[in-house]
């Protein structure tokens, strides 16, 4: 029986291994480094006030009902070729038939002096709790006065949907700590010409209006060059902030990189796949790792686990191949609470409709890697509000 192994247990991989769940001339053994999956739409709600269930889900779980599955939870180091086998960092080899890798993307800095040290994340649930507690710390440890300077950088969907929702969840800790209110300032600080650059300009154009009235100031043409303990230094002067929140950069898995013998990589650090997505017979690169035009998003990820998944059953029973991974994905930012803008090609649309659209969208998002039923059940709860703070934490809804 074929072993086929999928390194990573993100949008692609959890997707691939639902979609091959029942097949019963194949074994798969899916493996990722963490025991739960990110639901990284959602990391932004979860630093600003929701339950973290809505993007920690645990793997198992997505996998209970599967006949031919085992997870495995390591950090993968090394691909041998030539024994087919993968190492993990635990000393741990497993052997494949066919390998699928879907290892998502890295944090980068770019070399930025002090931002490792000194900024916050929130590309990781790690991070997303990290920064919660920080925030909420920062506003309630201090005197019971909230004057502080909320810095994100980057104004891509990360950053413009933090933003937008970072003022709304300042002000309800604020209200219930019953602090002294003054103004807290939230910039937004993006090196290039425009927020939100791999959307249209109309797009942009409508997101800095919206996030003028709630009050973020964008900073646009500023690159950021260093950090400390409380300044932030970019190229049009100083910032003063212990709250500065890297929402920027992103890179190819470190993976990939480290094994130049099996893959080939673009100018850009991504793998170099052909029409099937493989880099050989026996191995796929999708998801975020593959050089592909639309790569970078989740659906785009989901798509890659759809057509890999056909492509395997029709190799097993020799029938056509599936031909076309690339479609253009439909991309929605919400930007604080009932206000999103969509964009699909050039088609640009924004307003309370398109929030509501893109809750309920959520529900696909879901039900790509949980099914209907638990998918309905986490959305179901999706808006309810959790903190540790036992003034914070009334578990009530948030709105
Ligand atoms: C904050 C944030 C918000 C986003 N919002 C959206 C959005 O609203 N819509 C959208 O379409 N896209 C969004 N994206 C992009 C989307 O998350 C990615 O495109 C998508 O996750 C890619 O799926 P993937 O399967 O390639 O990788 P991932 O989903 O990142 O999964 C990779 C998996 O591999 C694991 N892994 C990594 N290295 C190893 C290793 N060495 N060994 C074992 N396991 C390993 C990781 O822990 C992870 O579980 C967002 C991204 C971020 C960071």
């Amino acid at each position: 029986m074929k072993h086929i192994v999928i390194a990573g247990g993100g949008f692609a991989g959890i997707k691939l291994a639902r979609k091959l769940r029942k097949q019963k001339d194949i074994r798969i053994t899916l493996i990722n480094d963490l025991e739960y999956f990110r639901y990284s739409p959602a990391l932004y709600r979860a630093v600003t006030g929701f339950k973290i269930g809505i993007a920690r889900l645990p793997i198992e779980w997505m996998l209970i009902d599967s006949d031919n599955v085992s997870v495995v939870i390591g950090r993968i180091t090394d691909i041998n070729r030539a024994n087919k086998e993968l190492k993990l960092e635990d000393g741990q080899k497993i052997d494949y038939d066919e390998v699928i890798f879907a290892l998502g993307a890295a944090n980068n800095y770019f070399g930025i002096e002090g931002l490792n040290e000194y900024s916050y994340g929130v590309k990781t649930v790690h991070d997303a709790i990290q920064l919660k507690v920080h925030i909420h710390n920062s506003l309630t440890q201090k005197a019971k006065v909230a004057d502080e300077n909320f810095v994100i950088i980057g104004a891509g969907p990360t950053g413009v949907e933090l933003a937008g929702a970072l003022g709304a969840y300042l002000i309800e800790v604020a209200r219930k700590h019953k602090l002294k209110h003054h103004p807290v300032k939230i910039y937004l600080v993006e090196a290039g010409p425009r927020i939100l650059p791999q959307m249209s300009e109309q797009a942009s154009r409508k997101v800095s209006q919206r996030l003028a009235k709630l009050g973020v100031e964008t900073l646009v043409n500023t690159a950021v060059q260093s950090e400390t303990l409380s300044e932030l230094k970019t190229s049009v002067g100083m910032i003063k902030s212990k709250n500065v929140i890297w929402a920027a950069g992103t890179q190819n898995n470190p993976f990939f990189k480290e094994h130049p013998e099996v893959f080939s990589l673009n100018k850009r650090g991504y793998v170099i796949v052909n029409k099937h997505l493989q880099v050989s017979p026996d191995i796929y690169v999708c998801g975020d790792n593959a050089a592909t035009t639309y790569s970078g998003l989740a659906e785009t990820a989901v798509r890659h686990a759809n057509f890999i998944a056909k492509d395997i059953i029709a190799r097993i029973h020799h029938t056509g191949r599936p031909k076309h991974y690339e479609k253009a994905s439909m991309q929605v930012v919400p930007v604080g609470n009932r206000w999103s803008v969509f964009q699909y090609k050039t088609l640009v649309i924004s307003g309370g409709l398109i929030s509501v659209i893109r809750r309920f969208a959520d529900i696909f998002g879901y039900t790509d890697v949980l099914g209907p039923i638990k998918a309905l059940t986490i959305w179901a709860n999706s808006d309810r509000f959790e903190d540790d703070c036992p003034i914070c934490d009334k578990s009530q809804r948030y709105n």
